[in-house]
């Protein structure tokens, strides 16, 4: 069984970028730059909005974040959104998720230019990314289509079935397999939760992405000998042996399934870190106005 290592994987392309930045730099260029919005006190989003501006001090990126009240109003935030639209200083800018009800995450993400658009999020890189024009992609199915690009997984003609359609990651996964170009070339199958007789479809998955949000939902039982795993899922699960009381788990009960499979991504350590490092591939694209030109 291989080991789809995200970590290591996602170590090497940091150092790819790093070595891209210190270049710009000799040629006397300014280091990309990524502002991060995050509002409220939401104790997941700050430990994920921390970990990205930690990853960009990494890289030798600069990094501004702006933190806002969960009070601030909707026209508030779309006020900061345009103010760093019209910053010429900032190359990146991602709003973290979720937002507070009263704001309408439609209209913030519609506020947010195309060009430092580096989540994918907006309908202009969506639009893109399924014309198969130069986009920004959403940063976790990226990461995936990068991690079987660098494991060699091959992909033509076979059959990938994606379980859960978010937009962020299930919808815009299954377009980047089918497409015409590796990794892509599938036939898939998107599966969701009106989905009838699931694990009769996901037993005939060469490819099984899981994108469900539910923690150990796939099992042994549910997939094909051979196939390849790739685990989207995180879920903290209280866990006494550790100093931090909790441990992650994925989607996929993994010991299990492992033992079946031709390769798998684990929890932790496989698609999250790479959903980092595509962020911050995306913000070199956009410091290099390599998707949209300058
Ligand atoms: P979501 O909750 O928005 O969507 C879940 C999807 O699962 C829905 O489309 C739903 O139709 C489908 N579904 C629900 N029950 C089903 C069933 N019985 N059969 C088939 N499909 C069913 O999920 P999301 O935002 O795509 O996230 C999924 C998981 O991935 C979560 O655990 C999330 O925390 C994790 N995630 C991880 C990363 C990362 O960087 N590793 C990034 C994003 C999300």
């Amino acid at each position: 069984m291989l080991l789809i290592d995200g970590k290591k994987t996602s170590e090497e392309i940091k150092s790819e970028i790093g070595a891209s930045v210190a270049q710009i730099k000799e040629k006397g260029g300014k280091s990309p730059h990524l502002a991060a919005i995050l509002v409220g006190n939401d104790g997941a989003s700050q430990t994920y909005v921390g970990a990205k501006v930690k990853a960009c001090e990494q890289v030798g990126f600069e990094s501004t974040l702006v933190r806002l009240e969960e009070t601030v109003t909707e026209e508030e935030l779309l006020k900061v959104v345009e103010g760093i639209n019209q910053n010429d200083e900032i190359d990146g800018l991602i709003v973290q998720l979720p937002l507070p009800k009263h704001i309408s995450v439609e209209k913030v993400t519609n506020k947010i230019k195309p060009e430092k658009d580096v989540d994918g999020f907006t309908p202009a890189n969506v639009g893109r990314m399924t014309l198969g024009w130069p986009a920004y992609v959403a940063a976790t199915p990226y990461g995936i289509v990068e991690l079987l690009k660098r494991y060699n997984i091959d992909t033509a003609g076979k059959h990938c079935v994606v379980i859960g359609r978010s937009h962020i990651v299930g919808s815009p996964m299954s377009i980047l397999m089918a497409r015409n170009e590796y990794p892509g070339n599938c036939t898939v199958t998107l599966t969701h939760s009106r989905t009838q007789n699931l694990s009769e479809i996901t037993k005939t998955a060469d490819i099984l992405i899981v994108a469900i949000g539910k923690p150990e939902f796939v099992t042994a039982d549910m997939v094909k000998e051979g196939a390849t795993v790739i685990d989207v899922g995180i879920h903290r699960i209280a866990d006494a042996s550790k100093k931090s009381g909790f441990k992650l788990i994925g989607d996929v009960k993994f010991d299990e399934v492992a033992a079946k499979v031709a390769a798998i991504t684990p929890v932790p350590g496989g698609v999250g870190p790479m959903t980092i490092a595509s962020l911050l591939y995306n913000t070199l694209l956009a410091a290099e106005g390599k998707v949209y030109s300058k």
